[in-house]
């Protein structure tokens, strides 16, 4: 040591660091307590300290079903990916899918079971007693009285749901922020089917999206990137390939700033455009039209552009031209949704969107009924009211939820409502707003500590595995069920 730190200032410096450590750490800021960097005491076999653990399952941050691979480190998930060999998202994964790591580690997780006491807040409960619990508030309120309201839940939890409810005579009802119900009800109207259609992006020639971000957050966004991507790519450096992108909308989204031409029809006169755009197609045939179709001419015949053109805020001649080129392209492909679809006339449009697509010939080709989305089974809006006025009047004698959170996306009635139900109980991992007005929280496992499934539509099921170990002390919601 040199004449400046000398042994005994050395040991003067280290007993201030160190009291000043103890002092920090009892005000709570100081470093953080220390972690085990192997969790496991006894080490499975598929686990080597320093080596990757991969693991195949499935995304459950939305209903679109992608399939993931996880890397798992020394029993902690630290990666996810998707999963090439998935029909679904083919090896991508959008923003929300990966966050589910956040989910998992969130600290702010329901961490064991919670009562509500006789003062109004929540203490902690064992499991065998919140079982007990449960069981006696399903035998208290019997048949009607009892609804278990779930998110979209094509899956066998969905269907353990039913059977239960079946069984004690309760009702289930599942519940979606976003229920598309305008395009439900649009196809509805124009093919009698009140079912979300597949859409084939990738083998698309031309594309019209009237207001849908369907690059952002609709149906199945992961899908339908990688579906544009390749139909917007060029092909072998060929930009004649590239299938041209026009956004028809009043805002500017994400999607629409992907467009090569951007419309900024009026709100709400996106349908009006796209029967424009088929008065054209069929008056000049400029198609294969479908023969059934003939029905449609008195339809349009109210909608040339000449006609139109003032109301919608884009000239004739640009109408002309998009029928044109859509019909043309000889694969065009229209899609309806977001704020073209939010309005009253909401139906309308898509129903409109859909005859484009029918007088091209693309409904059966690049629009596929049959292959139905999951998200699309989901109750409606008017079910949900009515739930909400049963609640509100009493008629609710036991409410149970899991995987939907409707006080925040319904905070008037169905918030009040809740106040009006006799028991409530919530199986969230996280106290939302829904969970924080029941009596009693079950915390579900997080998807990625659990076994499980969904049908992301027809013909797909996907399989889900746990890739760790429950973080926490909490239970498959399906497992509480059965016992
Ligand atoms: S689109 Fe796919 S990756 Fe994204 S949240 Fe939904 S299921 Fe997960």
């Amino acid at each position: 040591m040199t004449d400046s730190i000398d042994r005994r200032r050395f040991l003067k410096v280290l007993g201030v660091t160190g009291a000043g450590a103890a002092a920090l750490s009892s005000c709570g800021i100081g470093p953080e307590p220390t972690e085990r960097l192997i969790p496991y005491l006894v080490q499975p076999e598929d686990q080597i300290p320093g080596t990757a653990t991969y693991y195949a399952t499935t995304c459950r941050e939305c209903a679109a079903g992608c399939g993931v691979r996880v890397r798992v480190r020394e029993g902690r998930a630290v990666k996810l990916e998707g999963n090439p060999d998935s029909p679904i998202n083919r090896g991508r994964l959008c923003a929300r899918g990966q966050a589910a790591l956040q989910g998992l580690y969130n600290p702010d997780r329901v961490t064991h079971p919670l009562v509500r006491n006789a003062n109004g807040t929540f203490e902690d409960i064992d499991w065998d007693g919140a079982i007990q619990r449960l069981v006696a508030k399903v035998r208290e309120a019997q048949g009607e009285g009892i609804v278990f309201l779930t998110g979209a839940e094509q899956s066998t939890f969905g269907d353990l749901v039913n059977e239960w409810m079946k069984h004690i005579g309760g009702r289930h009802l599942s519940y979606e922020p976003f229920g598309f119900e305008a395009l439900r009800a649009g196809n509805r109207m124009a093919f009698g089917t009140a079912t979300l259609p597949s859409f084939d992006f990738a083998n698309a020639k031309y594309l019209m999206s009237f207001g849908a971000d369907f690059l952002d957050t609709w149906l199945s966004p992961v899908e339908f990137q990688n579906g544009f991507s390749q139909a917007h790519a060029f092909d072998g450096g060929r930009p004649a390939a590239m299938a041209k992108f026009v956004y028809v909308g009043p805002r500017l989204s994400l999607t629409g700033m992907n467009a090569d031409e951007w419309i900024a029809a009026r709100p709400g006169t996106e349908g009006t455009l796209a029967l424009a755009m088929a008065q054209v197609i069929m008056s000049q045939h400029l198609a294969r039209v479908p023969a059934d179709a003939s029905r449609l001419v008195s339809v349009l015949a109210a909608h040339s552009p000449r006609a139109v053109a003032q109301a919608i805020g884009i000239d004739e001649v640009t109408i002309v031209r998009l029928a044109r080129e859509f019909a043309r392209s000889g694969g065009g492909l229209a899609v309806a949704g977001g704020m073209a679809t939010q309005g009253a006339n909401g139906a309308a449009t898509v129903a409109a969107v859909n005859i484009l697509n029918y007088v091209v010939g693309s409904v059966g080709s690049l629009v596929k009924f049959g292959a139905d989305l999951a998200i699309g089974s989901t109750n409606t809006f008017a079910e949900l009211a009515a739930l909400t006025s049963a609640m509100a009047d009493g008629q609710v004698a036991l409410l149970l939820v899991h995987g939907t959170n409707p006080a925040h996306s319904l905070p008037g009635a169905f918030q009040q409502a809740l106040g009006k139900v006799a028991y409530k109980v919530s199986f969230s991992s996280y106290m939302d707003e829904t969970a924080a007005a029941c009596d009693l929280i079950l915390p579900d496992h997080h998807p990625l500590e659990q076994w499980g499934d969904s049908r992301p539509r027809a013909g797909v099921t996907a399989l889900q595995q746990p890739v760790v170990q429950p973080v926490f002390d909490t239970r498959p919601t399906g497992d509480v069920i059965l016992a």
